[in-house]
């Protein structure tokens, strides 16, 4: 195991934020995650679990030990003719599996195409996009308990997973760190093109037969050509959730404003598109400094480049403030905040 001290984290969100790690180490497997948390120098130090950076706003430099999780390595661990369990590691690149699996046509996550960061984070905010989720195709994870340094595995239905959260964003935040997850996917897919883009762009293809390819190309494409590379311009996606409302709320709101993007909920409340209302407030597209609301997408907030965390920090507040005059929402962060 390699410690080193006082390093930038720059390279390592896609913020593109300069922060200094007090302490750094990069763990390959599990035994040398366990041994860099039960060192001396590291026992009572502050700890940031480190994947792709696609998530976080760092906002200072971090007094502690950041660990960069690299556990490598997929498989195939069982399979019938109905479904096959895949397990990978932490640190696998995500859409390197979403490829894995997509070549194979195995269905389940060919929606969550091109989602930047690493398959340990995934169950962290429980990823989704078009329609799909983690929660819908994870089996069991594995992970370590941080105080214990002792191996634990969560079942689905004990990772308290709901729209982008989980018990590791909330209860377990800083406690635990994902080492593996083992998916359930399906080996006759069944084609999610419940999002009207996705649907348009497939019906633009005039296919025979649909694959799980195809949905992921075509996602794929999209996602290229609506969101900011963060190679180019550093941004961690949505900033903020789209807030849940109440019937009442939602048809107060449409009486106001007859063009809101809202999608009614199974439990009857409607999801309003946060992107749309930060749009109504006027900060589509705005710059102010380094950072600014992006053109394509106003849920995404961008580094023009050499922006501070802080500055980040003070803009989304901005936007905060707007969406509660305008429409009595507060909007929560999806990003998390160091
Ligand atoms: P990081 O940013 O490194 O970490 C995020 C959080 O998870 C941190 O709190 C960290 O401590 C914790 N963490 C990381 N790894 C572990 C681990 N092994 N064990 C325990 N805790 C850990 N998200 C979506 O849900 N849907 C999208 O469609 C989507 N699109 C995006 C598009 C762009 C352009 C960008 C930049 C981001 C997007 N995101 C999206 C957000 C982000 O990619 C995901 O949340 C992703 O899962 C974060 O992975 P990461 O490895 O980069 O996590
Ligand atoms: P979009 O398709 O323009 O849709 C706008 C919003 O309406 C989305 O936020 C989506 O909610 C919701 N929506 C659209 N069609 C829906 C349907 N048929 N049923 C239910 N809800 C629907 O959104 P976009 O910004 O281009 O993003 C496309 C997808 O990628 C979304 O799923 C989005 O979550 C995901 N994405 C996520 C991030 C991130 O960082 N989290 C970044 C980029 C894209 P949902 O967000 O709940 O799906």
């Amino acid at each position: 195991m390699t410690i080193l001290e006082n390093i930038s984290l720059k390279n390592l969100n896609t913020f593109g934020l300069e922060a200094k790690a007090r302490y750094f180490v990069e763990t390959i497997s599990e035994e040398e995650l366990k041994e860099a948390i039960s060192y001396d120098l590291f026992k009572h130090a502050s700890k940031l679990v480190l994947g792709g950076g696609s998530n976080i706003l760092l906002t200072a430099d971090f007094d502690g030990l950041v660990i960069k999780i690299s556990i490598p390595g997929i498989k195939i661990i069982e399979e019938d003719k109905d479904a096959v369990f895949i397990e990978a590691g932490a640190g696998v690149v995500w859409n390197y599996l979403v490829h894995f699996c997509v070549e194979r046509n195995f269905g389940g996550i060919e929606n969550l195409s091109l989602i930047p960061g690493t398959v340990g984070a995934a169950p962290i905010q429980n990823i989704g996009a078009y329609g799909q989720e983690l929660k819908d195709v994870l089996y069991l994870l594995k992970g370590i308990s941080i105080s214990e340094v002792k191996e634990k595995t969560f079942q689905n239905d004990e990772c308290k997973f709901d729209y982008r959260d989980s018990i590791f964003k909330n209860e377990l935040k800083g406690k635990f760190i994902v080492t593996s997850i083992i998916l359930r996917l399906s080996r006759n897919p069944k084609l999610n093109l419940s999002y009207g883009s996705v649907k348009d762009e497939i019906e633009k293809l005039n296919l025979k037969q649909i694959t799980v390819r195809d949905v992921s190309n075509v996602i794929s494409n999209i996602r290229r050509r609506k969101l900011p590379d963060p190679a180019v311009t550093g941004n961690a996606g949505s900033y903020f959730r789209n807030p849940e409302v109440d019937e009442i709320k939602f048809l107060k709101i449409k009486e106001d404003f007859p063009d809101v993007i809202a999608h009614k909920q199974v439990n009857g409340n409607y999801k309003i598109a946060a992107g749309w209302m930060i749009e109504k407030c006027g900060w589509k597209g705005k710059r102010i400094g380094n950072t600014g609301s992006h053109a394509k997408q106003s849920l995404v907030i961008v580094n023009y480049g050499g922006a501070e965390g802080k500055e980040i920090l003070m803009l989304a507040g901005k936007i905060k403030n707007s969406v509660k005059q305008k429409f009595d929402i507060v909007l929560t962060e999806e990003v998390n905040i160091y």
